[in-house]
C-alpha cells in the first residue's frame, strides 16, 4: 500500500466517479515504492484534457496538444495527462505527434524505464506490467521493451539512464547499457536545456561522481568532450594521487549538494589540460590552469545554455580556485575583496574540497591554512570591515568635491585608497583618506 497524498486520491476519486480511470504514474510511484519524497505527483487518465477541465474548478492548460492539464489543489499544482501513445519522436525530441487512447498499458509502454512505468490508485493498487517493481527491488535501470527502439525515438532517455543510476544508486542493465554506448552519438540531437536539465539533476544527487559513468558510456565525448581531455591529463606531482579527471571526481564526491559548487567542482581543473608543462625532473606544472579553465567552463556551460548569474558565478570560483591567501587578516580582507563576499564562503568549501581530494602530501597544513582563513573571514565580517568600494568611506562624491574631474582617473583613484584600507582598515575614514591622498596618491591630484 502506499501513501499518497490527499490532493492525489481526490483527484483520482473525481476522475473515477465521473467513469473515468486515474492513477497516479511514474516517478511519483517510483519514489514512494523506494521511501523517496517525490518532486511532483502526475497523474494518468482516460478522460480527454477538456473532460479532465470540466471536472475540477481551477485548471492551467499546460500542455494540451501533448494531453496535459494542471489541477490546482490548495495552491498545488498536479499535472494530469491523458493516456496516450507517443509517436515517433521529431529530431530526437518532442514526440512528433501524440495520439490518445484509453489503454492504460498503452500508456505505461511509452514511458523510458520499467521502474518509471508504474501505475498506483487506492481502488486500484499497483498496475506493473513491466517488471517495474523487480526491478526496482534489483536496483536495476531497464528500458520498456527494446534499448535501442527506445533510445532512437527520444536519444536524452540515454542520459537519463545514467542520471536515475546516480539518483537511486542503481546499477544500468546489461543491454541497456550496450544500447546507451552504441547510440552514445545521437545525443548530439538533443537541445542543450534538457541535457542541462539532466546533468544538473545528476550532479545534485546522492552521487556526483556518478559523472564516471557519463564518461565511460562515451556520453561525454558527446556533450562535454572537454571532460575527456581531462580525464587523459596525467598530473605528475606530489599533490595528487590521481590524473585530472579522476580527481576532479574525486572532489565531486566531497561536495555538499549546491548547484554552483558542484559545478564548480565538476570543471574546476577543466584548464589543467591545455595548461601542463613537464620539468626536467618528470613533474607536472599547470600554472595559470585557473583563469584558463574559467574560459573553457564559460564556453561548456554557455553551450549548455546556463543562465548568465550561474556562468558568472562558477567561472569566477574556477577562477580563483587556486588562489591561496595566507590566514593573516590583511591577506584575507585582500582576498575577501578579490574573490568577492558573496562567493567567499564557497570559495573555501571549493577549497576544501579540492585539497580533500588531493593526495596526503602537506594536506594537514592545506586544511589548517583553510581553515585559518575562514576563521578571519567570519572576523572580519564581523568587524565590518572594508573589503569593496561599497563601504570605502570615500566616494567619487567626495573627489569631486575635493576638485577632482569625474572621469576613468576617479575609478583609479578609488581603488588606490581602497588597498591603503584593506592594509589599513582604520584608515577608512573619509578625513584620513583624503589627508593621505593629498600626500600620497600617486594617481591623478586635484587640479587648480
Ligand atoms: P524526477 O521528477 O525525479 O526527475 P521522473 O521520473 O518523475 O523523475 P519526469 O521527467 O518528471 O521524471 O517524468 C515523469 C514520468 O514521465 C517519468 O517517470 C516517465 O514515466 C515519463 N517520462 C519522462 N520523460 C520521458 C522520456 N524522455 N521518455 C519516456 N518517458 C518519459
Ligand atoms: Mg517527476
Amino acid at each position: 500500500r502506499l501513501q499518497l497524498p490527499a490532493a492525489v486520491n481526490m483527484i483520482i476519486d473525481v476522475l473515477q466517479a465521473h467513469g473515468y480511470e486515474g492513477f497516479a504514474v511514474g516517478g511519483c510511484v517510483r519514489d514512494s515504492v523506494l521511501n523517496r519524497t517525490p518532486d511532483d505527483w502526475d497523474i494518468t487518465t482516460s478522460a480527454t484534457p477538456y473532460q479532465v477541465k470540466e471536472l475540477f474548478p481551477k485548471t492551467v492548460d499546460t500542455g494540451l496538444q501533448h494531453g496535459t492539464v494542471t489541477v490546482m489543489v490548495h495552491g498545488v499544482g498536479y499535472e494530469v495527462t491523458t493516456y496516450r501513445i507517443d509517436g515517433e519522436y521529431e529530431d530526437g525530441r518532442h514526440p512528433k505527434e501524440v495520439q490518445f487512447t484509453s489503454n492504460l498499458t498503452e500508456d505505461l509502454k511509452r514511458r523510458d524505464f520499467t521502474i518509471n512505468a508504474m501505475a498506483y490508485s487506492k481502488d486500484r493498487g499497483l498496475i506493473d506490467e513491466f517488471g517495474g517493481m523487480n526491478d526496482l527491488q534489483r536496483k536495476i535501470i531497464r528500458c520498456v521493451g527494446d534499448p535501442w527502439q527506445r533510445f532512437g525515438e527520444d536519444a536524452l532517455r540515454i542520459l537519463r539512464a545514467v542520471r536515475f543510476a546516480a539518483q537511486l544508486g542503481f546499477e544500468i542493465e546489461e543491454n541497456t547499457k550496450k544500447a546507451i554506448v552504441e547510440l552514445a552519438s545521437t545525443l548530439s540531437k538533443i537541445s542543450a536545456e534538457r541535457i542541462q536539465t539532466e546533468t544538473v539533476k545528476l550532479l545534485m544527487s546522492d552521487r556526483p561522481e556518478m559523472w564516471r559513468s557519463v564518461y565511460d558510456l562515451s556520453i561525454t565525448r558527446i556533450i562535454m568532450p572537454e571532460f575527456d581531455a581531462i580525464m587523459e591529463t596525467p598530473q605528475n606531482t606530489p599533490h595528487h594521487m590521481y590524473n585530472v579527471g579522476e580527481h576532479t571526481l574525486k572532489a565531486l564526491s566531497l561536495t555538499e549538494k549546491d548547484r554552483i559548487l558542484r559545478l564548480t567542482m565538476l570543471l574546476h581543473d577543466i584548464g589543467k589540460a591545455s595548461m601542463r608543462t613537464t620539468d626536467a625532473n618528470g613533474v607536472d606544472h599547470f600554472k595559470g590552469h585557473g583563469p584558463a579553465g574559467k574560459e573553457i567552463a564559460k564556453k561548456i556551460l554557455r553551450r549548455l545554455k546556463f543562465d548568465n548569474d550561474t556562468i558568472a558565478q562558477v567561472t569566477h570560483l574556477i577562477y580563483w580556485h587556486d588562489y591561496r591567501p595566507a590566514p593573516e587578516e590583511k591577506a584575507v580582507r585582500r582576498a575577501i575583496h578579490k574573490v568577492g563576499e558573496d562567493l567567499f564562503p564557497l570559495f573555501l568549501k571549493v577549497q576544501r574540497a579540492d585539497n580533500l581530494a588531493q593526495s596526503m602530501y602537506l594536506r594537514e597544513e592545506k586544511l589548517a591554512r583553510i581553515d585559518g582563513v575562514e576563521k578571519l573571514y567570519h572576523e572580519i565580517m564581523e568587524k565590518h570591515q572594508c573589503v569593496s568600494l561599497k563601504t570605502l568611506a570615500v566616494t567619487g562624491r567626495d573627489l569631486i568635491a575635493e576638485g577632482m574631474k569625474p572621469g576613468p582617473q576617479m575609478g583609479a583613484v578609488l581603488q588606490e585608497l581602497l588597498e591603503v584600507v584593506l592594509d589599513q582598515p582604520e584608515m577608512n575614514e573619509k578625513e584620513k583618506l583624503l589627508a593621505w591622498w593629498k600626500e600620497h596618491g600617486t594617481c591623478q591630484k586635484a587640479e587648480g
